[in-house]
């Protein structure tokens, strides 16, 4: 089987001022498209038989299939994780996030360090194993699916094509913008 790109959730200006139709253009029809492409092209080849993406995410080895199908996921899960109706967290989200980082200015900080601590290209995660809630880091196509990190609640890509057009070499702008956009009932509805 082949996959097909999931639809963006919203327009390409629907995250301005935060992320420009620019970035986002590039970004999902590009980038996006081009992992998948490639993703195809190697199932094909290869003639790999797998019912889903996480099932292909969790047995390939590290390659360029495990890259090309653990961008693709990622980004889709990214796509998901932003919105541009600026919710709040709901009180069960917010409970847990109190919980585990002291308040929601502390994860906020939290949020903006671990962004400027991934070091090179990569991606942020809010994950939860039962009641904990943590911020984690991974690398290239690497995520919490595919390390066994735990459940995924919502994804910052923090590879420099998510950001330069818009804020240059400043992750830490680009971060803290983001904190606008996240889909916080998203992130509640992947809760375990
Ligand atoms: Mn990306």
């Amino acid at each position: 089987m082949t996959f097909t790109l999931p639809a963006l959730p919203y327009e390409h200006n629907a995250l301005e001022p935060y992320i420009s139709a620019q970035t986002l253009g590039f970004h999902y029809d590009k980038h996006h498209a081009g992992y998948l492409t490639k993703l195809n092209a190697a199932i094909e080849s290869q003639q790999l038989k797998f019912d889903s993406l996480e099932d292909l995410i969790q047995a390939m080895p590290s390659g360029p299939v495990f890259q090309n199908a653990g961008q693709v996921w990622n980004h889709t899960f990214y796509w998901n994780s932003m919105t541009p109706d600026m919710h709040k967290p709901s009180d069960k989200i917010a409970q847990l996030i109190d919980t585990n980082f002291g308040s929601f200015e502390d994860f906020k900080s939290a949020f903006v360090n671990k962004a400027m601590s991934t070091f090179g290209s990569g991606w942020v995660w809010l994950v939860q194993n039962n009641a904990k809630l943590e911020l984690v880091s991974t690398s290239n196509a690497d995520s919490p699916l595919s390390q066994g990190l735990g459940t995924s609640l919502f994804t910052c890509d923090v590879w420099e094509h998510a950001y330069y057009l818009d804020s240059q070499n400043d992750r830490a702008a680009y971060a803290s913008k983001f904190l606008n956009l996240i889909n916080w009932k998203f992130a509640e509805s992947n809760l375990v």
